[in-house]
């Protein structure tokens, strides 16, 4: 099951007999999320009884998913409970990032998100067929630089991406209804998840880059410009599978022709290509460039915050580029252009987890959809 149209985050007590898997996902979820825990916590936190949690534990050591780690060091009165948490090499995760235009990279990420290896392949003229025989390889390739079992291969791809992984439209690599995932998972024989580079990068910094719950939007600068949103809890995904798009919003009427071929969208004046050719330009007042790119950024976007109410807005691309002037400017746009409520608790900022974000939502696909857990 792919993270599409439910809670990213299982919470709350489920008592269906049935649901068994929900129940894993629980346990999991807390063991991922606040690290080790005894069997008492565990049941305390998720509302399963006692008994529950001790059956399923039983159940996650015996599928090495889960150790006993023994008493914590601290002492305490009377018999200390033994502590169990997730075992982060039993499974590897093989994450791919296609988002880049001159290489496919990837890596192999254990259970706590920690990297074991990394690989990449030039691109080169690959389109096509090509371009899918490489991604192919390149999974294949990081399958065998790992000695563990593979929980499955997660995938940011650009273009539009449906929920079962197949590429509607990706005009880079010249990719039309590809089905991505179906072919490498016939290929791989583990599961594959395919996303939207974008909604993978959100899924990234949702799990791994130190976000709250109240609502995330990532903006991915790169050759192009597009955003992911969290929402409530959830991946938003629009009624065609293309939500976050606003790099195709019109900000210059007759501009620079667009990839998409229209005129004088967000992304004609803030792909970074296209921003590093203006600033290279003879003359070019660097900050004063970058100034006016953020203000237009911060005018495009304060009509999503006023609406969206989002918590955290994070600026995903080149630092150089985003982090200075640009995102101080969109910041103050954002500001002025909305009431106060909707901006007071707003952090505009750049991602930490710098060219990664993409890599790691890769693998966040993976342990949603294979263990409930992101
Ligand atoms: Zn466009």
């Amino acid at each position: 099951m792919s993270p599409v149209g439910r809670p990213l985050r299982p919470r709350g007590k489920l008592l269906q007999e049935d649901a068994r898997r929900h129940h894993r996902s629980l346990l999991l979820q807390q063991l991922f999320r606040e690290g080790p825990a005894s069997r008492a916590d565990l049941a305390r936190t998720t509302g399963l009884t006692r008994v529950t949690v001790s059956d399923l534990v039983g159940e996650l050591v015996a599928d090495g998913l889960v150790e006993e780690l023994g008493a914590p060091a601290t002492a305490r009165v009377g018999k200390p409970p033994t502590l169990v948490g997730l075992a982060p090499d039993a499974t590897h995760i093989v994450a791919l990032d296609l988002s880049a235009d001159d290489r496919m990279s990837g890596a192999v990420v254990n259970l706590a998100g920690e990297v074991r290896a990394r690989h990449q392949l030039e691109i080169g003229e690959a389109r096509g067929d090509d371009a899918v025989a490489l991604v192919h390889r390149l999974a294949t390739e990081l399958i065998a630089m790992t000695d563990r079992p593979v929980l499955g291969v997660g995938v940011g791809s650009p273009g539009v991406v449906d929920a079962a992984g197949t590429v509607v439209d990706a005009p880079n690599f010249a990719w039309s209804d590809t089905p991505l995932a179906t072919s490498l998972a016939t290929a791989l024989g583990v599961p594959v998840f395919v996303a939207n580079d974008a909604n993978t990068a959100v899924l990234g910094e949702h799990t791994f880059g130190q976000t709250g719950d109240g609502g995330l939007m990532v903006l991915r600068v790169g050759i192009g410009v597009g955003a992911g949103l969290v929402l409530e809890g959830s991946l938003l995904h629009g009624h065609l599978a293309a939500a976050g798009e606003v790099g195709h919003v019109t900000v210059e009427p007759g501009g620079d022709v667009c990839a998409c071929g229209r005129r004088g969208c967000l992304e004609t004046i803030l792909a970074a290509p296209r921003l590093r050719r203006r600033l290279a330009e003879p003359g070019a007042d660097r900050e004063a460039v970058l100034t006016e790119v953020g203000e237009r950024l911060g005018a495009t976007l304060a009509p999503v915050v006023g609406t969206l109410n989002i918590q955290e807005l994070v600026l995903s691309g080149p630092t150089e580029l985003l982090d200075g002037p640009l995102r101080e400017a969109a910041d103050r746009v954002i500001r002025e252009r909305t009431m106060p409520v909707s901006s007071a608790g707003l952090a505009v900022r750049t991602s930490t987890l710098g060219d990664d974000v993409v890599l790691f939502g890769a693998a966040v696909l993976v342990l949603s959809g294979e263990l409930g857990v992101s």
